[in-house]
């Protein structure tokens, strides 16, 4: 049941026409597919309906997170007790020249695909990442060796005061998969510098790595790899040689056809995903000293 103070945020919200909707399932906003009702789901569609949500979360002392596609993250079974911000419908690409400004709902296969129509190669690695423009950018995704952090020009955010703030690279701290941003600042819109390049190859680089994908990567729903990479060694190295390819908690399955993933084979609960993870993760400590690290993000 929604309390006192999550129905006057969402008054508010009604009042300034922004669109929420109550009680929708965690299961429908991740990847992984897991996860009770979540209070409120508020879907700004531009920024000036951002940074009201944002201010009215703040006045009626509302728990809130943003999320994109949800494909790095999972939520609680009991529910998530506040609101989830979604910025998928704040899309937009515009191009000047080489450089693409593109808005943080975007998804990173549309900007992929948008890039090669183009004829602008630098992107393609977006295309089997299965979040938005946003969640890349704050996690600086990667794949097939390149990186957000390889294109990027500038980033805009909403700071946590409501300002509108445009970061360079080096503010950021980028590191694999990681970058650090202002606490509690939201990704507006990244500017990518990409390189000229002739549409079919850019199209024929792209169909190379999602076949890669296809071929390497379970195709049940998951949360992406559950591990980072240790060093310069894949995480899966490890999970390897715990024998515990297959295993299963629930409806929470050890890929077996990559053993970083945890898929979710029927019914999974975010427990059930954990309780696995942190299965391998002590066979992992036990057999070489190693204590692997979450890519995946726990939402409490
Ligand atoms: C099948 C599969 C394959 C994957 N392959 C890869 C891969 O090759 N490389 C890779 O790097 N990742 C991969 N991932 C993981 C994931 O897709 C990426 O990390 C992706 O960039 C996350 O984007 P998202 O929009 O889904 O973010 P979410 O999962 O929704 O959020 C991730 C984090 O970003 C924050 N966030 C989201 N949007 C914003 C915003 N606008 N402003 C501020 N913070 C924000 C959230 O609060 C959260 O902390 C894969 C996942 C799956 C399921």
């Amino acid at each position: 049941m929604i309390g006192e103070y999550m129905r006057e945020f969402s008054d508010r919200l009604g009042r300034l026409g922004v669109q929420c909707v109550s009680e929708v399932s965690g299961a429908t906003l991740t990847t992984f597919r897991s996860g009770g009702a979540v209070d409120l789901l508020v879907l700004p569609r531009e920024e000036s309906e951002l940074a009201a949500t944002l201010i009215a979360a703040h006045d009626c002392g509302v728990p809130h997170r943003v999320i994109g596609g949800g494909s790095n993250l999972l939520l609680p079974d009991a529910g998530y007790a506040g609101a989830l911000i979604r910025l998928s419908r704040t899309g937009g690409i515009e191009r000047k020249g080489r450089t693409l400004k593109v808005w943080a709902g975007v998804k990173s296969p549309v900007l992929a695909s948008y890039a090669a129509g183009c004829g602008l190669s630098g992107a393609e690695f977006a295309c089997g990442i299965p979040g938005t423009v946003g969640g890349m950018v704050r996690m600086n995704a990667g794949a097939f060796g390149q990186s957000v952090s390889d294109l990027l020009l500038a980033v805009t955010v909403l700071t946590s005061s409501g300002q509108v703030e445009r970061l360079d690279p080096q503010d950021l701290d980028l590191g694999y998969h990681r970058a650090s941003f202002p606490a509690g600042s939201v990704v507006l819109s990244a500017e990518l510098r990409l390189v000229e390049s002739d549409e079919s190859a850019v199209r024929a680089g792209m169909r190379v790595m999602r076949e890669k994908r296809s071929r390497t990567q379970p195709h049940a729903p998951s949360a992406g790899s559950v591990f980072r990479r240790v060093g310069e060694t894949p995480a899966a190295l490890y999970v390897e040689r715990t024998g515990l390819k297959g295993t299963r908690i629930g409806g929470a399955e050890l890929s077996p056809v990559h053993c970083n993933f945890i898929v979710n084979a029927g019914g999974a609960t975010t427990e059930e995903y954990f309780a696995l993870a942190e299965r391998v993760r002590e066979r992992v400590r036990a057999l070489t000293g190693v204590t692997l690290e979450y890519e995946v993000e726990r939402i409490c």
